[in-house]
Order: structure tokens, then C-alpha cells, then sequence
């Protein structure tokens, strides 16, 4: 186990007409399912058994900057310090993980946590020249248990390996970039998002159907009187495949295909994230590429954040129950 415990926060899109069933108290951050009440077609019975769902912390205002501070500020001061650090969004499909990654970035308001990652990072490198502050950044995607380079200099985003050595798990050819500057990192997260778009998928929904991981590498190369030691720390920010299907939609086998492998892996993770809460020695990393990829951010000495996205509505209520489940300590 890990020197830091996994922190998981549900973040509820604003809604209108959220469904009665769900009760939210946010002091205790606890939610409540009343499942006795839920007429028709329920969640399976195993998962009701559970119904009080307790988090970190549970965010009900869209206020992009709220969720920085309660959700990732720490993590991201922990990297400039030399710990690992990964953010996850988790959700069904439309639940917001997007948005509470990515976010609208035409304005600085509604940026999600990717613009507001780099600018903590580049704030503490332009305020600290003493530190020599220098920061990578990598961008992947994973479609159907391949990767993808999403920062590759060529027309199709170019494929990669993984390999395992001494405990650490290294990429065959992921592009990393030194960046200069804040803009230059968010031009090359920009470029990512395009190529993710034009490389895999020709059909719409375009990042709902694929893990997307940007890391940013951040090495400090001159100790400081609050910081004597040389620092080295990574920030992954993963926005997961999300899943749930849309009622009434019929797949193509392809997109069955799809599915069949978001589930599987996200299973796995949710596999590797309770072994690595029960403490246990063995951790089955290797079954799906995402875990293999997390394994050093999840394994080692490092912060994990997952926020889980979910909808209040009724007609979600399934799949929020189930996304609650999955992940949570529940009791
Ligand atoms: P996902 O990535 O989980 O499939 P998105 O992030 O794309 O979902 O969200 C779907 C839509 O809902 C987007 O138009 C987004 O702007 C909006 N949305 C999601 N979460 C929120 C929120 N917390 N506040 C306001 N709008 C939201
Ligand atoms: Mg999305």
C-alpha cells in the first residue's frame, strides 16, 4: 500500500428535476439510495444491499474552480514536491467527466482541471526561476486496448507498447515535449484533442469510447531552502470511456466491440483500486493496458484522486446506483 489512501469525490451535474430517490447530505458527504421506494426495472440486488455511499467530498455546484481547489490543488502541489499524482474521471456516458477534465476552455471560468493543472505548474516555474523548474508534457489515448500517441508528428496518431522493466512500466515511443511556456503546453493538449478525432474514430461521441491520459512530467533541478532535494514527479489526468449505453440506440458490432472493452477495463481498475485498498501484495496490474499504464501512479508512493461523475435524473438512476457501487467504500 501506498503512503497515500485513494480519495474519491462525486461530483453531481446540476439538474432540474433530480430524482427523488437520491438524497444528498452533504455535511456527512453521504448519498442515499431509497431503493424500497424504486418502482420497476431496479438495480440489481447486490448492489442495493448497499444503499449509503460515503465520499471525500461531494461537489453540486458547477463552479469549475470549487472542484480544482477541493479535488486536485493538493495533488498538484504534492507533484511540484516530488509525488506522483493521478486525477481520474469516471462516469456514465454525458455525466460530465469532460467537463470536469477538460472543461469549455474559451474561458478561464469554465476550464476543467487539465488548463488549471498546467497554469498552477507554470505559475510556480515563473515564480521560481531559482528551481529550474522543467516540465514534459505526453498525451495517449486508448481505443479498444491499443494506444495511441496522441502528441505523434505524423497524420494518424502512431501506435505504442508497453514494457515492463524493473517494476516501472515504460512506453515504446510515446512523444514527450519540453514546454517553455503555460500556452505552449495547452497548444499541445489542444493538438492532442484533434488527433484524437481524426485518428481512431470516424464516428461521433468521439472521447466516449476511449481512455485519454495527459501527463505532465515535472522536474525541479535545483534544490531550494523549502525544498533542498532535486524533484521528479509525474501528473496524469485521465478522462475514462465512460459507460452505460443510451436507451433505445442499436450498436454496430463495432461499437458492441467498444463497449465489451471499456467494461472490461474499467472492471480491472476497479479490481486494482479495492486490492490497493485492502492492502493486498499482489495487484493484477497487467490485465487491461489502463491498469498497466497506472501502474507506478497507482502502485507507488503517489496521490490518486477519482472523481465520479453521475446524473441526478431519474431515468439514470441505474446507472448512477451502479457508478456509485463500483467505486465506492460503501457500507
Ligand atoms: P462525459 O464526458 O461524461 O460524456 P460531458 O462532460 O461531455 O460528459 O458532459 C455532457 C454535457 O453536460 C456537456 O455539454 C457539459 O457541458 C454538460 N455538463 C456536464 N457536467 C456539468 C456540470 N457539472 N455543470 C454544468 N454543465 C455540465
Ligand atoms: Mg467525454
Amino acid at each position: 500500500m501506498g503512503r497515500f489512501r485513494i480519495k474519491v469525490y462525486l461530483r453531481l451535474r446540476p439538474s432540474d428535476k433530480p430524482s427523488p430517490f437520491i438524497h444528498i447530505q452533504p455535511t456527512s458527504s453521504t448519498v442515499q439510495i431509497d431503493d424500497d421506494k424504486h418502482a420497476g426495472g431496479g438495480p440489481p440486488k447486490n448492489y442495493t444491499e448497499r444503499r449509503l455511499f460515503r465520499f471525500d467530498g461531494i461537489i453540486q455546484s458547477s463552479s469549475q474552480e470549487a472542484v480544482f481547489d477541493e479535488c486536485a490543488k493538493g495533488v498538484v502541489e504534492d507533484v511540484l514536491t516530488g509525488y506522483h499524482g493521478t486525477i481520474f474521471a469516471y462516469g456514465q456516458v454525458g455525466s460530465g467527466k469532460t467537463f470536469t477534465m477538460t472543461g469549455e476552455t474559451k474561458t478561464f471560468i469554465y476550464c476543467g482541471l487539465i488548463p488549471r493543472c498546467i497554469h498552477r505548474i507554470f505559475e510556480e516555474k515563473e515564480s521560481k526561476p531559482a528551481a529550474e523548474i522543467k516540465v514534459h508534457v505526453s498525451y495517449l489515448e486508448i481505443h479498444n486496448e491499443v494506444i495511441y500517441d496522441l502528441l505523434a508528428k505524423r497524420e494518424a496518431a502512431s501506435q505504442i507498447t508497453t514494457l515492463e522493466e524493473d517494476g516501472t512500466v515504460e512506453f515504446r515511443g510515446l512523444t514527450r515535449v519540453l514546454c517553455t511556456t503555460e500556452e505552449q503546453a495547452l497548444k499541445l493538449f489542444f493538438e492532442g484533442e484533434r488527433h484524437k478525432a481524426v485518428a481512431v474514430h470516424p464516428l461521433n461521441q468521439v472521447s466516449s469510447r476511449s481512455h485519454c491520459m495527459f501527463t505532465l512530467y515535472v522536474e525541479r533541478h535545483a534544490g531550494m531552502a523549502s525544498i533542498p532535494e532535486k524533484t521528479a514527479a509525474k501528473l496524469n489526468l485521465v478522462d475514462l470511456a465512460g459507460f452505460g449505453q443510451s436507451k433505445g440506440i442499436e450498436f454496430s458490432e463495432q461499437s458492441k466491440k467498444e463497449i465489451v472493452n471499456i467494461n472490461k477495463s474499467l472492471i480491472f481498475l476497479e479490481q486494482v483500486v479495492s486490492e490497493l485498498g485492502r492492502g493486498q501484495t499482489h495487484i493484477s496490474f497487467r490485465q487491461s493496458r489502463l491498469t498497466l499504464l497506472l501502474k507506478d501512479a497507482l502502485g507507488g508512493n503517489s496521490r490518486t484522486v477519482l472523481i465520479i461523475c453521475a446524473w441526478q435524473e431519474h431515468i439514470c438512476l441505474d446507472e448512477t446506483v451502479l457508478v456509485l457501487f463500483l467505486l465506492n467504500r460503501s457500507f
